[in-house]
């Protein structure tokens, strides 16, 4: 791990320990540095479950970040593991990318601005037939309106009004607004096999298009129901 420590010096940063920290910080020019796995596609830079050396230090990097206006930066590292199953890095990029901080139930993400949420919800992709042609990549209009029935349904079960936000269409913007909603579908695309059924219950929600394009900041999407109780927190 000799080369890691030099590469973080390099860059005007420490930790409190080389062996097991797991983040490290920059206190003249205000930056703290995570490590990102390359098995995290969504950002996932930290979650409260890693019980190790490092949590007491990265939960105070986080802080630096959320309360003092310190800037989060991230590098990319190889996963492997050790012979007893614990995450080993298997090497690394002396490269710093600028994230942004997004914490949802006890996970944080460092996820980029230019994320392109318009095309993350074109992509979606209710209609097995779809995936199976390959084709989720070339899909530019709304895919629910390839399967009215697994729509109609989930809309009979949970109603017009955002799952997340309760806001109703209708009751804004009166007529006009009427029956008009997103549907999110919840299962990844990579889940899906030959078998797929979608379920209009579990697997579909109505969202307005701002909570829609919230939850599709992450990729792959962060879930529903995490969206819906981060709200409730902030709210309190
Ligand atoms: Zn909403
Ligand atoms: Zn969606």
């Amino acid at each position: 791990m000799a080369s890691r420590k030099k590469f973080i010096e390099s860059v005007g940063a420490t930790c409190a320990n080389w062996y097991w920290s797991w983040s490290f910080v920059n206190h003249q020019e205000r930056f703290v540095i995570f490590g990102l796995w390359d098995v995290h596609k969504n950002g996932l830079i930290l979650e409260k479950q890693w019980n190790g050396h490092g949590l007491n230090q990265s939960l105070e990097h986080i802080r630096l970040v959320q309360e003092n206006g310190y800037t989060l930066k991230t590098f990319p590292i190889k996963y492997s593991q050790t012979d007893n199953g614990n995450p080993r890095i298997k090497g690394f990029d002396p490269i710093l990318t600028d994230k942004l901080l997004v914490s949802v139930s006890g996970c944080w993400y460092a996820i980029s601005d230019d994320i392109d949420v318009e095309e993350a919800i074109a992509e979606e992709v209710v209609n097995p037939e779809i995936f199976i042609e390959g084709a989720t990549k070339n899909i530019s209009v709304n895919a629910y309106e390839r399967n009215p029935k697994a729509r109609k349904e989930c809309l009979e079960i949970y109603g017009y009004k955002c799952f997340v936000c309760h806001f109703d269409f209708k009751k804004t913007y009166g007529d006009i607004g009427l029956n008009f909603i997103h549907v999110h579908h919840e299962v990844a695309l990579a889940d899906i096999g030959q078998e797929y059924e979608v379920d209009p219950r579990n697997d579909l929600k109505p969202l307005c298009p701002n909570c829609h394009a919230i939850i599709h900041r992450i990729h792959p999407p962060i879930k529903v129901d995490d969206l819906k109780k981060n709200i409730k927190l902030l709210a309190r």
